[in-house]
């Protein structure tokens, strides 16, 4: 086991992506994994987080052949080792054999004064070799007595990154007496993205080196960073200009001129004493972790590690406290939800019948229609990444008003200092208004985001059938009318295609690309492609209503609000799914979005009051009583000046308890589990029906949407993932049950009855 706490750690980085992940049956469980790169036997820490009882077939698993290796040779008095494990040169058997055999041999030989460590290919080592967990433990030196072997030697060596440093890579690096780099090289702990901490003494030495408040930012943020930051930071001894070798060379010389001194990062204690007695770093760094890792378990056992190696005394006593910890987190629910949306959000860029290497067209310039909500903030987008955009509105009014939106946007952005002026004069400089589609006619790309009405979108596209060049991408924006129809108001549906953002469209990271029936392969890879150029994570969804995330969550409000009828409150609702990690409960999103949207829709449809829908009473007559929301500071909740957080009122719990009255509803306390149940077990259902008809690819595809698009918590690997925790055959129970006591809208999915029936998984699908 403790080999394997040591050999842990996928960096969260694409620079693993030379480990091409495929899923095919393990050869121990026979059911479907993510494995590696065909030659290699499978994905290791994946498949055991995946099959945690994979650790008892261990003794079953072959020893594998050392696997990398660690070059050796002289230039004069140095001893160079350069690791050799393509592509990414992680920490496999035979580099770590490679390392210990290495510094043996330099320790050895008079005539070498010093040692330098650096990566052929293009990483330093990026991190550990999942691929090898169970046979690590009986191939090739452990990665512990790789670094001791480092640590120990009384030749100084210098670590010489000449790219990625990740993870067991960086703390290879600080096992080294001095560290140096080329500008480009990125160095980081990424770790805690996956639900662990770096367990190969990185907890301990870089608090030593660079100091607890330093470390903790680091090694809790998991952000790499280059270089020349890294030496800011004290990580980096120097950056090297020019050959990287040569000058790590020359300086293993300035280090012998000066003596031949080693400096071991274990010894080091002025950094960790000056820390000693100020509990204000580990306070503040609970409190940032609350801030922005909210509910996440790694975070606090990354700072009561860097607690030990302040406080415990000695180096090895706190290495006890990380391998604790480690384990601790290796053990944990979240650490496997994590792994799992790590892969999902790899998985999701592969559409089975759209070929990798399809032919995509490079979009230099975009267009608009509408500058509203929507419509600005996808603007935003493309002026963001540097695509100059044609936004077209109706009236000048309207265009005016949209553009002022965008700039108060990002002058916000530079009062909070995320953006410079300059950026903010250049990015403005490439958004262009107008009021004639004539202007859009040379755009690559143009996004519709008027109305959501379609005819509305209909006579839109007419228009811009008349206008766009020929192969240009016509998408809409819509959050779940029929693509197909917008497409037959054209000519050339192949190029036609839905492109849902999320509001705020240039904060929110989710991208529903909606395939029409026409839409071409080229148009879908292009569409792909543009949701990764700008920053987005792009999800293919099949035309239907509201897609896959939009579909989903209707069930999902339509239980909210049938709770409170049956005796919850809005409060405990909220309070119930804040809890369990959403981001706002289904009454807070409500008010955010504004209660007077349905309600005024409604009136102007005329829709007798006798007829809506009993789940938007309630709603409805907060909205007669003028309560739209935040926007007017009355809505479920009571805000203050510019709050956005509301305060609970009693007035709205009677609402809800005349409304169920006159509904003719007995109240009863509904308890937190049966609230919880009721409101998540809709969007496990329906995700069933998505992925059985096909609108879905995946299942890992829904989890993604609903953790970027609506605030589902990420540890718990989004809700199909979390179904599957909570055992499929529990969850159909529960639907059963549901049935019968609240109607047919709990009819179980097909899809969910037969992988119940059969004994099987998501990943069977
Ligand atoms: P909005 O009312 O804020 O903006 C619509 C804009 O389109 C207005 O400025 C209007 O003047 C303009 N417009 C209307 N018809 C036009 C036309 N024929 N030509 C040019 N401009 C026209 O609406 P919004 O919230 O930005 O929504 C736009 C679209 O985005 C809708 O399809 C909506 O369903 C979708 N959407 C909205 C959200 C959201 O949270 N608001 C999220 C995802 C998708």
């Amino acid at each position: 086991m403790n080999t394997f706490l040591h050999d842990y750690g996928v960096p969260d980085t694409d620079t693993l992506s030379g480990l091409i992940l495929m899923k095919t049956p393990s050869r121990l469980t026979g059911r479907p994994f993510f494995t590696s790169h065909p030659n290699l036997p499978f994905y290791g820490l994946i498949q055991y987080a995946c099959a945690p009882h994979i650790l008892r077939s261990r003794n079953r698993i072959p020893t594998m052949a050392l696997k990398g290796q660690v070059h050796y040779e002289t230039r004069g008095d140095i001893a160079l080792l350069t690791v050799d494990n393509p592509p990414v040169n992680p920490l496999s058997s035979g580099v770590r054999q490679g390392l210990l055999d290495g510094v043996e041999k330099a320790l050895a030989n008079d005539a070498v004064k010093a040692v330098v460590l650096t990566g052929a290919n293009r990483a330093f080592i990026a991190g550990a070799d999942i691929s090898e967990f169970g046979a690590a433990a009986t191939a090739g030196a452990s990665l512990n007595e790789a670094l001791n072997k480092l640590e120990g030697s009384s030749k100084p060596i210098v670590a010489a990154l000449n790219g990625t440093a990740f993870g067991g890579g960086l703390e290879v690096a600080l096992c080294c007496d001095y560290r140096v780099a080329v500008a480009t090289a990125p160095v980081g702990l990424p770790e805690v993205k996956l639900g662990l901490l770096p367990g190969a003494g990185g907890t301990q030495r870089l608090p030593r080196l660079v100091g607890a408040s330093r470390a903790l930012n680091f090694i809790i943020s998991g952000e790499p960073v280059l270089a020349p930051e890294a030496a800011e930071l004290g990580i980096i001894d120097r950056v090297i200009d020019g050959d990287l070798v040569d000058g790590a060379i020359a300086y293993a010389h300035e280090i012998l001129a000066a003596g031949g001194k080693t400096r071991k990062i274990r010894n080091e204690s002025s950094a960790v004493e000056a820390d000693r007695g100020n509990p204000d770093i580990f306070a503040e760094a609970r409190k940032t972790a609350a801030a922005t890792m909210r509910g996440r378990f790694a975070p606090e056992m990354i700072i009561r590690c860097v607690e030990a190696a302040v406080n415990a005394g000695d180096f090895d006593a706190g290495m006890k406290v990380e391998a604790e910890c480690f384990a601790q987190c290796l053990n944990h629910p979240q650490r496997q939800s994590l792994i799992h949306m790590f892969f999902a959000e790899r998985e999701c860029a592969k559409i089975p019948d759209v070929p990798k290497d399809t032919k995509t067209v490079d979009l230099k310039s975009a267009a608009v229609i509408g500058c509203g909500t929507m419509g600005g903030g996808i603007a935003m987008c493309f002026a963001n990444v540097g695509i100059p955009v044609t936004i077209l509105e109706m009236e000048q009014d309207a265009l005016d008003r949209g553009m002022g939106v965008i700039r108060k946007n990002y002058e916000r952005m530079l009062a909070r200092g995320r953006i410079t002026e300059a950026e903010l004069n250049e990015r403005m400089a490439l958004l262009t208004g107008s009021l004639a589609y004539e202007d859009l006619g040379s755009a690559d790309v143009v996004i519709e985001a008027v109305y959501e009405n379609i005819d509305v979108k209909v006579e839109v596209f007419k228009k811009l059938e008349q206008v766009m060049k020929q192969g240009a991408i016509i998408a809409s924006n819509t959050s779940g009318l029929d693509v197909d129809k917008m497409a037959a108001a054209t000519s050339r549906p192949q190029d036609v295609i839905g492109l849902h953002f999320f509001s705020p469209a240039n904060i929110m990271r989710l991208l529903e690309v909606v395939r029409g029936k026409d839409s071409s392969i080229e148009t879908i890879a292009t569409s792909m492609k543009l949701g990764k150029t700008l920053n987005k994570l792009a999800v293919l969804s099949g035309n239907a209503p509201g897609f896959i995330g939009n579909r989903m969550v209707a069930g999902y409000t339509r239980q909210a609000g049938e709770v409170i009828l049956q005796g919850a409150t809005p409060y405990q609702v909220d309070g119930v799914l804040t809890q369990f990690g959403m981001a706002m409960g289904p009454f807070q999103m409500n008010d955010l979005v504004g209660l007077d949207l349905g309600w005024r829709a409604r009136k102007l449809a005329g829709i007798d009051p006798a007829n809506v829908p009993i789940t938007a009473r309630v709603a409805d007559k907060l909205c007669e009583l003028e309560r739209f929301g935040q926007k007017n500071g009355r809505g479920f909740y009571i805000y203050g000046d510019n709050s956005r957080s509301g305060t609970p009122d009693p007035e709205v719990v009677e609402i809800v308890e005349q409304t169920s009255k006159e509904l003719g509803i007995e109240r009863r306390p509904i308890d937190d589990d049966e609230v919880l149940k009721r409101c998540l077990y809709p969007l496990v259902n329906e995700g069933c029906r998505i992925l059985e008809q096909g609108i879905a690819i995946r299942a890992s595809d829904i989890d993604i949407v609903y953790l970027n698009g609506y605030g589902f918590p990420d540890v718990t690997g989004g809700p199909m993932f979390w179904a599957e925790q909570q055992g499929l055959d529990n969850v159909l129970a529960d639907i059963r049950k549901f049935q019968k006591e609240y109607g047919d809208a709990w009819e179980p999915a097909p899809l969910l009855e037969r992988l119940v029936a059969e004994g099987k998984g998501f990943g069977d699908v």
